[in-house]
């Protein structure tokens, strides 16, 4: 059994959707396809809830009537029959009667869920109805009857194990079995999600829990390239990975992957393979256990960095002092990327100012606290990169122009990091592309 998860962009289109079709049937392997939103809806649906959330009902309503028109446009499109257009419509209105009804309540934090789920479950039924329309033998399997987070929001790949196998064998006389990806329960049973980008979470988390052969994540480039294509002209795409390379790459910034999307299938040692629906005949990348060579493969930036360094002469070297600040950030659940540490002042990124005046006030007690808002962390990924030849000297001769204001090196075998303002991220990114990669 496989997994095959496509991206919005992959069914975005009606005749992208029909692609996806020709896809999932080309071979006979069991297969759980998991399907994301269209491309746009869940930005649409964002942008719904964030008008409720300010009382704006009118700005939501004019949202949600241009969004069901786009999705009316969708169905005739895709579908050819009138009994399946109809019954497509009804489905989909169903959705839209939802999303009419939310302008008449009030707003929560747990309807804000409820609204994102919307998009997966529609992209899901209408690929059913496509499906269906062209007699291709499914089943849909609705992933909050298995998907589950526990309080602290991390899956809990044990009981989506049982679950799972529960519905698979269920359906054992089902070849296909369709799910949506990003949706889940939470721990008080409400509709929640696995946070933006998610859906590669669900395929991971599939794969691990029905032990597949592989985990296929199809989307709109040929697999994971050496920089960021959206930033930089000329990127090529990396034929093979580690999960330990795929997955820095994708929690320090690579969108082509949920940011820690690659545990489940490393678990459980499931080969992950990026592909193109555009091109599928194209290699992609395949992220395994062995990274395949070594040195620089890759390069990622991370937006939206805080730094924090604390000054204190007197502190600083004192036994305990280190457990004492990382007990600050523990107490707000706040993760901590980089570090570095000099004899009068050790520096710390992380990436949500959720809790930043808590943590600043219990912070000043110990020093001078001082903190640089909108830095971006970029990382330099590669099997055994500390030990390349010359990476250090080629990296900093590459970013002259830059003004560095930390650098992490060593604490992993595979990632360098080194974090810059904001501003400079597009120009190191470029610069790094030359300097690294002769590209
Ligand atoms: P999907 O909708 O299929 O989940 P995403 O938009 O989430 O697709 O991810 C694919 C996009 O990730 C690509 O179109 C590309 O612009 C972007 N991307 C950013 N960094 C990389 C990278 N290093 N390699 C490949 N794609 C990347
Ligand atoms: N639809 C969700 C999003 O846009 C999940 C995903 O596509 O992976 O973030
Ligand atoms: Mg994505």
């Amino acid at each position: 059994m496989k997994v095959m998860k496509f991206g919005g962009t992959s069914v975005g289109k009606p005749e992208r959707m029909q692609e996806v079709a020709q896809l999932i049937t080309k071979d006979s392997e069991r297969k759980i396809v998991v399907l994301s939103a269209l491309s746009g809806t869940t930005n649409a649906l964002v942008e719904i809830s964030n008008s409720l959330a300010i009382g704006d009902r009118s700005a939501a309503k004019q949202r949600i009537e241009l969004l069901h028109e786009h999705y009316k446009n969708f169905i005739q499109q895709l579908l050819v029959t009138e009994a399946a257009r109809n019954k497509a419509e009804g489905i989909i209105a169903e959705h839209f009667e939802f999303l009419q009804i939310i302008l008449r309540i009030s707003f929560s934090e747990a309807l804000n869920k409820d609204i994102l789920a919307q998009g997966e479950l529609m992209s899901t039924k209408l690929f059913s109805a496509y499906l269906e329309e062209k007699g291709i033998s499914h089943e849909l399997l609705p992933a909050l009857e298995f998907m589950t987070i526990d309080a602290n929001e991390e899956p809990q790949l044990g009981s989506i194990k049982v679950k799972l196998a529960q519905l698979l064998k269920k359906h054992a006389d089902k070849n296909i079995l369709v799910t949506q990806g990003y949706i889940c329960r939470n721990a008080k049973g409400e509709v929640d999600n696995l946070k933006r980008g998610g859906s590669d979470y669900t395929a991971s988390l599939v794969a691990a829990a029905s032990n597949c052969s592989v985990c296929e994540i199809w989307t709109d480039i040929d697999g994971m390239h050496n920089n960021d294509p959206r930033i930089v002209n000329k990127t090529v795409a990396i034929e093979q990975l580690s999960f330990d390379e795929a997955a820095e790459l994708a929690y320090f910034g690579a969108k082509i992957l949920h940011p820690t999307c690659i545990w489940p299938a490393q678990l459980e040692n499931v080969p992950v393979r990026l592909l193109n629906t555009m091109q599928p005949e194209a290699h992609g990348t395949v992220i395994t256990k062995e990274a395949g060579s070594v040195g620089v493969k890759a390069v990622a930036a991370k937006d939206g960095i805080i730094a924090i360094k604390i000054k204190s002469s007197r502190m600083l070297l004192a036994y305990g002092f280190l457990r004492k600040v990382f007990e600050v950030f523990e107490k707000y659940k706040t993760s901590i990327d980089m570090i570095t540490t000099s004899e009068v002042a050790v520096s710390v990124t992380i990436d949500s100012d959720q809790f930043l005046p808590q943590i600043i006030k219990e912070l000043e007690p110990f020093g001078t606290v001082e903190i640089e808002k909108e830095q971006t962390i970029v990382s330099i990924v590669g099997n055994e990169i500390a030990q390349t030849d010359h990476v250090l000297q080629k990296l900093f001769e590459s970013l002259k122009e830059v003004p560095v204001t930390m650098v992490s090196y060593g604490g992993s075998h595979h990632n360098i990091s080194l974090l810059v303002p904001g501003t400079f991220k597009t120009k190191t990114l470029q610069l790094l592309n030359s300097g690294l990669f002769g590209l």
